[in-house]
């Protein structure tokens, strides 16, 4: 397929933004090649700079849960913007939306709307050190929260040693305070969990390494270790809130977070993010009590509308359902492809990754052991093949309620032609 217009807009791009992007997954690094610039996208179809259309698995990662430009959202943002974009001043939608999310979440009583997903952890975490009194946390190797200072960090070395900072720019005293274990491994945890803990924060179904599910027992095992030394269990549900279920994944597996952090689905496309939990806690954030935080455009009327009909979407009657059903259907598919070959493929409803080169995975560890150089090849043949997939293989792929069963049907037939050319 010709790519001309994508690769001069790269080239354009690469002199005026760092790495020609801005954010650094969409440059297709880890693949290799250039990237394509997109142009426009409708339902579960994207089409590229150059006129080539693709089914698309990337939805915006995660947000497009109802399909590209889905009419009802479309309109309601449209609706909206003609009575003003942003006021700095309160409105009847930001209320609803917020009673919305508290009413299906039991362990949200109050709730505070911001602009992303990384806004919400950070502010989460301030929340949970300004209710604890305590400055240390916990997060897992392999969960991404966004990329505030104290969250950029995951294991450099054993989980019982001190976190080593990703990236420069984080300060050293910083990365300090943030404690790495290993996901599905609560002896890590328990060998971390002390009074100088304020939270522990995990992805309770891990998306940002591929799609990793918790085992059993596991998040049941945080949150009793969490009671026993006086922390905070914070559930970052950014990528899983209102995708695996009307009421988060929380509802699903039954245990209950202190704090909850919202994002990506609840905006619908346009920057969204919130956190809430238990109003003891919610009610120490300024103005109702000391633990600062603000934004001038959180919980703005775009925002809000996108997000408000976006949930009404996921509200018909059987639209859980319909993303389990198709999930399922693209799960059977890949593993059919993928035959006898040493690799595995995990889902938990709408969110799947095939990993190469691994036969299961269940922390960090296990993903970075994975044929990086294989997913490459078949990233390839499949754009090639005309689906579009995220380009790397630490990412969860995204099925939303605009892929038709024949659109996942095709995906199936390109996988296997793309999985045999790439051996
Ligand atoms: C995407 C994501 C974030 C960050 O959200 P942004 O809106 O990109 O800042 C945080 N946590 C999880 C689990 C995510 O998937």
């Amino acid at each position: 397929m010709g790519k001309q217009r994508s690769e001069e807009l790269f080239e354009r791009a690469q002199h005026c933004m760092p790495g020609g992007v801005n954010s650094p997954v969409r440059a297709w690094q880890s693949v290799g090649g250039n990237p394509l610039f997109v142009a426009s996208a409708n339902g579960a179809t994207i089409t590229d700079a150059d006129g080539n259309a693709y089914i698309d698995y990337i939805g915006s990662w995660g947000p497009m849960i109802a399909g590209h430009a889905e009419p009802t959202v479309v309109e309601a943002v449209r609706e909206v913007t003609a009575s003003g974009m942003s006021f700095g001043a309160s409105t009847a939608a930001e209320v609803e939306l917020a009673e919305r999310i508290c009413r299906r979440f039991q362990s949200i009583d109050k709730v505070r709307l911001v602009n992303s997903g990384t806004e919400a952890t950070m502010s989460a975490l301030r929340a949970a050190r300004g209710a604890t009194g305590r400055d240390a946390i916990i997060k897992f190797a392999g969960c991404y929260h966004g990329h505030s200072d104290g969250l950029l960090v995951r294991a450099g070395s054993g989980a019982t040693t001190l976190g080593v900072p990703d990236s420069p720019g984080v300060p050293q005293q910083i990365g300090e305070l943030t404690r790495v274990a290993v996901f599905n491994d609560l002896e890590s945890v328990a060998a971390l969990c002390d009074s100088e803990v304020a939270a522990v924060i995990v992805e309770p179904v891990a998306g940002n390494m591929g799609v990793v599910p918790p085992e059993p027992g596991f998040l049941e095992g945080l949150r009793e270790l969490c009671d026993a030394a006086g922390a905070l269990l914070i559930f970052d549900e950014v990528m899983t809130g209102l995708r695996l279920g009307p009421a988060g994944y929380q509802s699903l597996c039954d245990v209950s977070p202190d704090l909850t952090c919202l994002g990506k689905v609840i905006g619908g496309g346009l920057p969204v993010g919130a956190y809430g939990g238990k109003a003891g806690v919610m009610d120490r954030i300024a103005p109702a009590g000391p633990v600062y935080q603000a934004g001038t455009l959180s919980g703005n009327p775009l925002a809000v509308a996108a997000g408000m009909a976006t949930l009404d979407k996921l509200d018909e009657p059987g639209s859980y359902e319909r993303l389990e059903e198709a999930g399922a259907k693209l799960e059977a598919g890949m593993k059919a492809a993928l035959g006898t070959r040493k690799a595995c493929v995990q889902r938990v409803g709408s969110m799947i990754t095939m990993f190469f080169g691994t036969e299961k995975v269940s922390a960090y560890d296990d993903a970075l052991a994975c044929d990086t150089e294989h997913f490459g090849r078949f990233f390839q043949a499949l754009i090639d093949e005309g689906v579009w997939v995220p380009p790397s293989q630490f990412e969860a792929w995204f099925v939303s309620l605009a892929h038709s069963d024949e659109q996942i049907e095709q995906t199936v037939a390109a996988i296997k032609r793309a999985v045999a050319r790439s051996d």
